[in-house]
């Protein structure tokens, strides 16, 4: 069985369950596995036969065994993972894993559906009700509340800020009903996340509610985002390149995650840290000094404008605090808005595939490593959204319609359930005591 420390304490020794359903330690540091499981060459030489599926449960069963069953994680894994990961082919050392085919058509789809999964499983053992509580800028509401629509046991609450998400994530956001509920915050995103944080120190919602945190911190949604990073290596193997990832981000989760699956045993070559103009952390692999961004810069590739990655001391911790390893394994780049969508244009252009902001990033990101480095190498770079989710900015950046999916467009005609509320933290308390 592995425990998990804290990233501020490393004798914390708590087990997976309690990591997952308390999702951040009182220290206010960050859950890390005392070790990360290496899987033997069996298992990598012979990942290329595997399903996407098979692979996700040899990687996760060593971290939560003795805590749940092989037959039921795997139940949870096939019901989380009904949704393809392919890796598209741009050139002969150009791919795009494209990350972007579950409900929500963003790929925090596959760290919030496991999560949900393994919660109510967790719960399913006792009587126990959880209520969790979800800020979202947009992409992240979506997912959890995909998630976790329909499962016993837990209660979601959405807040999002009225007016700051587009169209299509507002209907992802308030026409699921069932258990998951939606309040529009007259207010920001800072607003929500404020409003958030203050019920879970709020002592009449403790003894009313059982709250918890579905943030992208909690251990459970890092684990299933290193299950693509395997498959897609497990596809391209063959070829007999090094191979490169290239990650659009914001908050780290999900490079964090690749670089688990590198622990587990996956012989990459390099990582690349792509982000826009929040670029605090290509900053401190140049220079060693990280300075946050305070309030973050808005920029197109909205999901990643972060200016304090949650994720953060995680990578550091991946690599034993020592910068200098972490340099060796990660290179970063940033990108402007201009840039960015130059990179949607070229794309468009020269390979006749339409890529959302952020994946745009992540192809900056791709292009000048190659650039930088003569290797012959196999670069992905990783498509974390369906581009019709931001229609706003690739419509015009292209300069003609693009094809709306059905799935999106049928949200379009569903009608919005939300609660409006203010900002005032009196007006989320009353209508969480009432709930
Ligand atoms: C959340 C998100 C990101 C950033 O991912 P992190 O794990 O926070 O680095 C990138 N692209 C999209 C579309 C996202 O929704």
């Amino acid at each position: 069985m592995i425990y998990f420390n804290s990233t501020k304490n490393n004798h914390l020794h708590v087990n997976i369950e309690t990591a997952i359903l308390k999702g951040l330690p009182d220290d206010n540091g960050l859950y890390m596995p005392e070790s990360i499981p290496v899987l033997g060459p069996d298992f990598w030489n012979n990942a290329d036969g595997m399903t996407f599926t098979e692979i996700a449960l040899e990687m996760s069963f060593p971290f939560f065994e003795g805590s749940i069953s092989k037959t039921d994680l795997g139940k949870i894994i096939n019901h989380a993972f009904d949704f393809e990961s392919p890796t598209i082919k741009l050139n002969d050392n150009l791919y795009c894993l494209e990350l972007f085919h579950g409900p929500s058509m963003a790929f925090k789809d596959f760290g919030a559906r496991f999560m949900a999964g393994i919660m109510a499983h967790y719960l399913s053992k006792s009587d126990k009700k959880i209520t969790i509580l979800v800020a979202t800028s947009g992409d992240t509401g979506g997912a959890v509340a995909q998630g976790f629509f329909g499962h016993k046991n837990i209660e979601v609450i959405i807040l999002y800020p009225s007016g700051k998400v587009s169209e299509i994530q507002e209907k992802q956001l308030t026409t699921l009903g069932g258990n998951i509920s939606t309040l529009e915050v007259r207010g920001t995103f800072d607003d929500c996340q404020r409003l958030v944080k203050s019920a879970f120190l709020d002592s009449d919602l403790k003894q009313k509610h059982n709250l918890a945190s579905a943030n992208s911190i909690n251990i459970a949604r890092l684990i299933p985002q290193s299950f693509y990073y395997a498959y897609c290596w497990s596809r391209l193997k063959g070829i007999g390149k090094p191979i490169v990832f290239s990650v659009p981000s914001g908050n780290f989760g999900n490079l964090s995650a690749g670089i688990i699956a590198q622990r587990m045993g996956m012989p990459t070559h390099k990582f690349i840290a792509a982000t826009n103009i929040n670029k605090v952390v290509p900053e401190f692999l140049k220079t060693g000094v990280y300075n946050s961004i305070s309030p973050s810069e808005t920029t197109i590739s909205n999901a990643m404008d972060v200016g304090n990655p949650s994720n953060f001391p995680r990578l550091l911790a991946l690599h034993e605090n020592n910068i200098e390893l972490l340099r060796s394994n990660i290179s970063g780049f940033w990108f402007d808005d201009n840039q960015t969508r130059e990179a949607m244009l070229e794309i468009y252009n020269k390979y006749d595939y339409t890529v959302c902001p952020h994946t745009a990033v992540a192809y900056l990101g791709l292009k000048e490593y190659i650039n930088k480095n003569e290797a012959d190498t196999l670069g992905v770079f990783l498509s974390t959204a369906h581009y019709a989710k931001f229609l706003d900015e690739v419509q015009p950046t292209l300069n003609h319609k693009v094809e709306i999916p059905e799935r999106l467009s049928e949200l379009l005609n569903l009608e919005k359930k939300a609660v409006g509320i203010s900002s005032e933290f009196n007006s989320f308390k009353n209508y969480l005591l009432k709930k």
